[in-house]
């Protein structure tokens, strides 16, 4: 898997090496587990998914952790993306809407020892205002725009990516406040993304 991220376009060797050590297959039901390490997403229950290893990477690479960071990662799914970015953090919370999925993702990322990762259940659109500002925010789901509370929760310096748009396709967009407090504003491309439902996201069935 990290041999096709590579060459895919994949190009910070930390993204790369903590991609090749959290092992993927611990994240899906057993019933996908043989696809673990296929470039796609895959079904984890409650009808969400588990997203595709390039569009993680890429987000990953984008953030360009250090290492001191504090992370805010919303969405937990699964907890894959959470247990990468413990190891590209210092610090990350990882909020999720559905208390099943928190509860097995949490599960699994004790087992492996994501000792500086920790999973709340909420509403994530709003952000999680007790352990803010962060100086990263990764969403895994898409909303109709970047959430007021998100921005708000962002440190100077910090960058935030998530897919912004509706059901049918999503810009990848990247964020970056500046240091005196400015926002630079980037699209990495067309994705998408189970939808971010919520106060700030979408609200109503989905
Ligand atoms: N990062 C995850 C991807 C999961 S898909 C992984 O690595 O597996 C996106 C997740 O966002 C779903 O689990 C969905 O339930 C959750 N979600 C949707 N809206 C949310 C909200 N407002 N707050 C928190 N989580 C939300």
């Amino acid at each position: 898997m990290v041999q096709d991220l590579e060459r895919a376009g994949i190009r910070s060797g930390h993204v790369l090496a903590a991609m090749g050590s959290v092992p993927r297959e611990a994240f899906v039901p057993a019933a996908v587990r043989a696809d673990a390490y296929g470039d796609h997403a895959l079904p984890i229950g409650h009808g969400q998914t588990i997203s595709q290893p390039y569009v993680v990477a890429r987000m990953l690479e984008a953030l360009d952790l250090q290492g001191d960071e504090r992370v805010l990662d919303v969405g937990t799914g699964s907890g894959y993306v959470a247990a990468l970015l413990g190891e590209l953090a210092e610090d990350v919370v990882s909020i999720e809407r559905v208390p099943e999925l928190a509860a097995t993702a949490s599960t699994v990322l004790q087992a492996l020892g994501s000792a500086n990762v920790r999973v709340v259940v909420g509403d994530g659109s709003r952000g999680w205002l007790e352990a803010a500002p962060y100086d990263a925010i990764m969403v895994a789901a898409a909303g109709p725009e970047v959430p007021a509370s998100l921005l708000a929760q962002l440190a100077p310096g910090g960058r935030l990516v998530m897919p912004v748009g509706d059901d049918s396709a999503q810009d990848l967009l990247l964020l970056h406040r500046t240091d005196d407090g400015a926002l630079e504003r980037r699209c990495l491309g067309l994705v998408r993304f189970v939808p971010l439902v919520g106060s700030e996201g979408w609200t109503g069935p989905n």
